[in-house]
């Protein structure tokens, strides 16, 4: 009942602030696009935000018959790379491919240079991805209870990587942490991909992190696999079980992606690459790889400013009250 009414205060001047696009129709370009147009994915080169960028940029760029370039612009837990889209012109040429920080940093960070909430025009949602619960391969356990046992004996020793505050591998290091009573040092990463690499040489033992990112690394052998955090065991992983089957019962997280342009997009230029990202996630191709890596491409209905901009702003709402609750932020 709190929750509910907590949640309905909190709406008004948040759904007032996002903005959908298309604020001056007569500015809309029929021949967009002229040029290439870049995707700033706000994480390092090779992780998973990328990952799902590339898939959907090549793609895309078939559609739209121009190359559309993926820039990384990693670093502050995504918050870099947003900026810089938010800031950016809004004529359709440079867009962000963001995560579920996109529904975190509005509450976590209090002192953008940028606006998190209105800075941007949602073009639609991409996917949404499991998380895994992985470690260095040599670690002294063998399943989740063991692992928990073993990192409440020996959190000062064991530490947890991460791609910075508000990233995924963050918010789901905090529900780990949270489920185990039992806070870990953590390392942050301009991105998994660096942190995965740390993981693989042993230099950091403990990751929570998208199966776009741990799929292979698992099958390889290179990492050691606990859990994944899906209410279902993934066909891509059939034989690792789901954290409530592993003993954390609750722990469940998932992940989306979206896409973006800048606040003021003109809204014919929004909906033609709304359209080519429709056309980009039934992409064989795009769809094996995802399939292959454990995750799914979302519904067409959902891949639309209006879908994305609904499921963004309930995001918002709903992890509001647990980092406020929590009391801890980003600055
Ligand atoms: N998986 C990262 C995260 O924890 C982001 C990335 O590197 O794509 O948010």
């Amino acid at each position: 009942m709190l929750r509910r009414s907590l949640l309905a205060v909190l709406s008004l001047p948040l759904f007032a602030a996002l903005s959908l696009p298309g604020a001056n129709p007569a500015q809309a370009q029929t021949d967009y696009p002229t040029r290439a147009i870049t995707i700033v994915v706000p994480f390092a080169a090779g992780g998973p935000t990328d990952t799902v960028t590339r898939l959907v940029a090549e793609s895309m760029s078939r559609d739209l018959g121009q190359s559309v370039v993926v820039e990384n612009v990693g670093g502050a837990g995504g918050t870099l790379g947003a900026a810089r889209v938010a800031q950016a012109r809004p004529d359709g040429y440079t867009l962000l491919l963001h995560h579920i920080g996109m529904g975190t940093t509005p509450s976590l960070y209090r002192r953008l240079s940028y606006d998190a909430v209105g800075g941007f025009a949602p073009v639609g949602l991409v996917t949404e991805v499991p998380m895994t619960i992985i470690t260095r391969k040599n670690i002294p356990a063998n399943n989740l209870q063991e692992l928990v046992v073993l990192i409440r004996k020996e959190r000062e020793k064991l530490n947890y990587a991460n791609a910075g505050i508000g990233a995924a591998s963050h918010l789901c290091g905090l529900l780990f942490q949270k489920a185990m009573d039992a806070p870990m040092t953590t390392v942050p990463y301009r991105g998994t991909a660096p942190a995965m690499t740390d993981l693989i040489g042993g230099t950091v033992d403990v990751m929570c992190d998208q199966t776009t990112n741990t799929t292979e690394q698992i099958r390889a052998g290179a990492v050691k696999v606990f859990a994944v955090t899906t209410p279902q065991r993934l066909a891509s992983l059939p034989d690792v079980p789901t954290t409530a089957e592993a003993g954390l019962p609750g722990m469940e997280v998932t992940i989306w992606h979206a896409l973006y342009a800048p606040k003021g997009t003109p809204e014919a230029i929004v909906n033609r690459l709304s359209r080519a990202l429709q056309v980009a996630l039934k992409d064989e191709k795009l769809v094996q790889r995802f399939t292959d890596l454990g995750t799914d491409p979302v519904a067409q209905e959902r891949a639309t400013p209006e879908a994305a901009s609904k499921f963004w702003q309930a995001d918002i709402l709903k992890w509001r009250p647990v980092i406020e609750a929590a009391g801890q932020y980003a600055d």
